[in-house]
């Protein structure tokens, strides 16, 4: 397979195998990196995911259509703000979230690499990912999960034939008992989300998409609700290397929003640290950003730095005002989760980070199908 794991810190590289350790000087996950050449560029063909087949690794595609997502021009919140707003709608993806890029990318690595079993600690949408992608393969799946989880999401992941593994404590947990099986049996793969540069390497595409939606005409600004932080860093190396090659002229601002109840990046960018610490997560409808220590917290800080964006955290009240408004108001059913970013945007407007006439990108992480207003 070509292209190479590399620390984004301190350049340490090695060939792409299928669980990568963190770099073992500095700790974090390495980043997949293939040098993208103009031609790649040119040569993208087909809709979706695998249309940027240059920019991802040289596999057979695992895939269900992901990707080639509509953005959607605002209809009432950009006039408000006075600014010129569009909606990506990531709950279009075959199992209705945007994690199906990267788990597209990820299962097809896996797969390649020889592959039959693989893990991941998830009772939400990486969950039901992965375990489509796993299904569409041919593999196992087993997803650990949290004892307390509950709802559809977890109907559709054992829809997909994937086996759960009921964790109790709470949520990070799971995430200890996948890496444990992992490590117990060496045919288990443990495919994370939060952690696999393989699965990172598909958000990119997103970057890659809106570039050619826009026409070329990039957006000033990009929102994002942030949990594990794959998406945040997926957008920023997408468009770091479309701008490499002069196909942007350069980075959109990339802001990433988090619910007050789990915010410890929003918390260390307001105190101008490089590392964030941990924190005690109180409850939020936004349960798919909620995670006290994104293992990429270090990449995320340097991403907000290199971008000129925001880190902010968002009240519960105000997410959930988001929610209910999206649907009746724009038309769109989204999942609690991606109402965070539309409360991002409010504020972002009113403190004067974002200014009328500029354009502006929300992406719409999830549907609202799994997550029902009513369920509330
Ligand atoms: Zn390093």
């Amino acid at each position: 397979m070509r292209g190479r794991l590399v620390c984004p810190f301190c350049g340490h590289g090695e060939e792409p195998t299928p669980q990568p350790e963190p770099c073992p000087s500095c700790g974090v996950p390495l980043r997949y990196e293939l040098p993208p050449s103009k031609a790649g560029w040119r040569g993208r063909v087909g809709r979706g995911v695998w249309r940027y087949r240059a920019f991802l690794p040289a596999v057979e595609p695992v895939s269900l259509g992901e990707g080639g997502t509509p953005l959607i021009p605002s209809r009432w919140l950009g006039p408000e703000l006075g600014v010129r707003l569009h909606f990506k709608w990531e709950g279009a993806n075959p199992s209705g979230s945007f994690k199906d890029r990267g788990a597209s990318v990820l299962v097809s690595v896996l797969a390649a690499l020889g592959v039959r079993r693989v893990a991941d600690d998830s009772s939400g949408n990486a969950g039901a990912a992965l375990a489509a992608y796993a299904a569409r393969a041919g593999l196992g799946a087993t997803l650990f999960v949290p004892a307390h989880a509950s709802g559809k999401k977890l109907a559709q992941i054992r829809a997909y034939g994937a086996q759960l593994v009921s964790v109790p404590g709470p949520r990070p947990q799971a995430t200890a008992a996948a890496k444990r099986a992992c490590r117990e049996d060496p045919e288990l793969a443990y495919a994370s989300h939060n952690e696999s540069p393989y699965f990172e390497t598909g958000l990119r595409t997103l970057a890659y998409e809106l570039v050619e939606d826009l026409g070329g005409e990039p957006p000033d600004h990009v929102l994002v609700p942030l949990g594990g932080g794959g998406l945040y860093l997926g957008l920023v190396q997408g468009f770091r290397e479309l701008m490499g090659l002069g196909f942007l002229p350069l980075l959109p601002r990339v802001h990433a929003v988090q619910a007050e109840a789990c915010a410890p990046i929003a918390r260390a960018w307001q105190r101008g640290l490089e590392l964030p610490e941990p924190v005690r997560p109180e409850r939020t409808i936004a349960e798919g950003v909620c995670i006290p220590l994104p293992p990429r917290g270090r990449e995320l800080l340097a991403g907000l730095r290199e971008t000129g964006g925001v880190a902010l955290a968002v009240p519960e009240e105000e997410i959930e005002a988001a929610w209910r408004e999206l649907p009746t108001r724009e038309g769109v059913y989204i999942e609690p989760t991606s109402a965070v970013a539309v409360a991002g945007l409010k504020r972002l407007s009113a403190m004067g980070v974002i200014n009328p006439g500029e354009r502006v990108v929300v992406v719409l992480t999830g549907t609202g199908l799994k997550h029902p207003l009513s369920d509330v």
